[in-house]
């Protein structure tokens, strides 16, 4: 289990409950929230590591703009609280299908049982392999334009090819500032990519990137043996669902050009019956408003669902 635990969990052993959330950032929240005014009765699993946690602001959250990852997931684990739903500081291990529902192994020892399952689990992001590049994750390394591109505006900005999404990020950035040097590496740039980046005036530098040294508004990149200055440098990260439990259950994962995700309907429904899924799991694009949103409606249609089921049971 993380070290960044939720310290304020709840200490309970086995709880029983309408739906479990296995996941506590943006989108299991909002689930949360809508399952708690709801009056449903529900646990949120949590190992700890919101996504985002490596930057120090998240923008494009409306009405937040600009809050802590960090701060504006205790803001919303105190909204749930205050509709009686319940947290637990854990990880789940093991998921199993019951007459009734299912039941999770947490990574503490005690379990869950629980007629409804969401995973609001998230993603990893899988970044290249270079010496130095880990360490400045969500800071001076970067993906999304939109998350953190203001910030760099019209700095040097470097951009690392290893996915074709390279290109595309090349160009997003370039629409932020009129310094942007491509490190094509090995990657495969269509003619036509070439001539815009010639229009643009992007520079691209050949050869393997081999390391990354200084800090944010001072790195240097290693290539080929010579160092290139920016200011920040942009990645295509690989994006790896945390699909563990939907696959202990029989799902499976589908993959699409930027990473692997659980598959859902609208509204978040997947393919397993009981099982639903919201945020960053089912779409590896979703930024935290999209995460929220996805929350939100998992918790409406799950409580859909139940009110269902029991009308059902009172007139069999
Ligand atoms: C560096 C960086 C910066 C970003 N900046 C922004 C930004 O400025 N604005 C923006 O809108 N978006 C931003 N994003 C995207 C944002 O992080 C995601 O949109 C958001 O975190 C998705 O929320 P989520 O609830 O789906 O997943 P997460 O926030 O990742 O939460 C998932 C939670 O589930 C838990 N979990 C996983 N597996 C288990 C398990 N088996 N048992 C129990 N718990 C488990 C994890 O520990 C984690 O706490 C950024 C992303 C990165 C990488």
């Amino acid at each position: 289990m993380s070290a960044a635990v939720d310290p304020s969990s709840d200490a309970d052993a086995d709880v029983d409950v309408d739906v479990a959330v296995v996941g506590g950032g943006a989108a299991g929240l909002a689930a949360a929230v809508a399952l708690g005014r709801s009056l449903r009765s529900v646990v949120v699993v949590d190992a700890g590591e919101p996504r985002n946690a490596p930057a120090a602001h998240a923008f494009d959250v409306l009405g937040r703009e600009g809050i802590g990852p960090l701060d504006l997931l205790a803001a919303g684990r105190e909204e749930a609280r205050g509709y009686g739903v319940r947290f637990l500081a854990d990880r789940v291990v093991t998921a199993d299908r019951e007459v009734a529902g299912f039941r999770l192994g947490l990574l503490g020892g005690s379990g869950v049982r629980a007629r409804r399952l969401l995973l609001a689990t998230g993603l990893v992001d899988e970044l290249p392999e270079v010496p130095g590049l880990r360490r400045w994750w969500g800071t001076g390394v970067l993906h999304c334009p939109f998350c953190h591109g203001y910030e760099v505006r019209g700095q040097h900005v470097g951009v690392l090819g290893s996915r074709p999404g390279s290109l595309h990020q090349v160009l997003l950035f370039r629409a932020l500032t009129d310094r942007v040097t491509f490190f094509r590496q090995d990657l495969d740039v269509p003619p036509e990519t070439a001539a815009q980046f010639r229009a643009l005036g992007v520079e691209v530098v050949e050869g393997a990137v081999r390391g990354l040294t200084g800090e944010p508004g001072a790195l240097r990149v290693d290539v080929g043996g010579a160092g290139v200055e920016v200011e920040a440098l942009v990645v295509a990260p690989w994006f790896r669902a945390r699909g563990e439990v939907f696959a202990q259950l029989g799902g499976e994962l589908a993959t699409n050009a930027v990473g692997e995700f659980v598959p859902v309907q609208p509204g978040g429904a997947t393919s397993l019956p009981g099982v639903w899924a919201a945020g960053n799991v089912a779409d590896p694009g979703a930024m935290v408003a999209a995460a929220t949103g996805a929350g939100v409606l998992a918790g409406v249609a799950l409580h859909g669902d139940l009110v269902q089921e029991d009308v059902g049971a009172l007139v069999a």
